[in-house]
């Protein structure tokens, strides 16, 4: 496995958010059922249940991280479809590829170490592509949506997973609460990080709103956007087609 990672230039973000990844990828897995209560799980397989994938096709895992997507398309592409688990980050990457590999899904899935601001694969390649919870982390992300879109082959979508806003008035505040002061707390006292569950928490807070998000999609060239709320907008799952 080549990840090849010299090959992508870093600038000051991508150096920030790296480190960021590079602590919490071994702890990632864990940390993420605990943080979401499992809830994470529920979003991504809504996710799957909406992507249409299908045996045989060829589909992009974008900063899949240790490979929760990939894991679940690579069972429904089979064994005539390939799933390319492309992420920024060396360390998520090497804890994906384990696991994908120990789960027995290996031969039907590729590891590219990718800034989605740049992809290095052709125009019109790819069935499906998902990004879960990668958006926030990218410097440009019109640039990144430009790049799903000119890697998606006519007909195909793109579905992104990502932190949104919340819309319900009785939510927010716990939410607010639950993001900013707890949630760094448990990063300290489970994976020894504050650090890094503050930036994950002010990373959630900058990030676009549904439908800016959704503008930014059409503006980037996607021929059609929707949006649908989870968990009271606390994720939101943004779909875009290339018509
Ligand atoms: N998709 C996985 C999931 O849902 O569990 C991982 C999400 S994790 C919160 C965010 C991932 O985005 C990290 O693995 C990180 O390395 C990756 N990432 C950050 N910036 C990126 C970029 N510019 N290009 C590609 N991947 C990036």
């Amino acid at each position: 496995i080549d990840f090849g990672f010299s090959q992508v230039p870093l600038n000051e973000k991508v150096k920030k958010v790296k480190s960021v990844f590079d602590s919490v990828a071994d702890n990632y897995d864990l940390m993420n059922d605990v943080m979401s209560l499992g809830i994470h799980r529920l979003w991504k397989q809504q996710t799957i249940a909406l992507s249409g994938v299908r045996p045989g096709m060829t589909v992009l895992d974008l900063a899949g991280g240790t490979g929760d997507l990939s894991l679940a398309m690579a069972k429904k592409v089979g064994k005539t479809g390939t799933v390319v688990l492309a992420d920024i980050n060396e360390s998520m990457l090497r804890v994906g590829r384990d696991r994908l590999i120990d789960a027995g899904v290996g031969s039907q899935v590729k590891f590219n170490v990718a800034n989605a601001e740049a992809l290095s694969f052709p125009d019109n390649h790819f069935d499906v592509v998902t990004m879960a919870f990668g958006l926030r982390n990218v410097t440009h992300k019109d640039q990144a949506l430009a790049e799903i879109y000119r890697v998606l082959k006519p007909g195909g979508q793109a579905l992104i997973l990502e932190f949104s806003k919340v819309h319900s008035p009785l939510l927010s505040p716990v939410y607010d609460v639950y993001s900013f002061k707890i949630l760094p707390k448990m990063g300290k006292l489970i994976a020894k990080d504050e650090a890094s569950y503050q930036y994950l928490a002010e990373s959630i807070r900058m990030h676009p709103d549904q439908d800016t998000l959704k503008q930014m999609m059409l503006d980037a060239g996607f021929d059609r956007a929707t949006y649908m709320n989870m968990t009271g907008g606390i994720v939101a799952l943004h779909r875009g087609w290339k018509f």
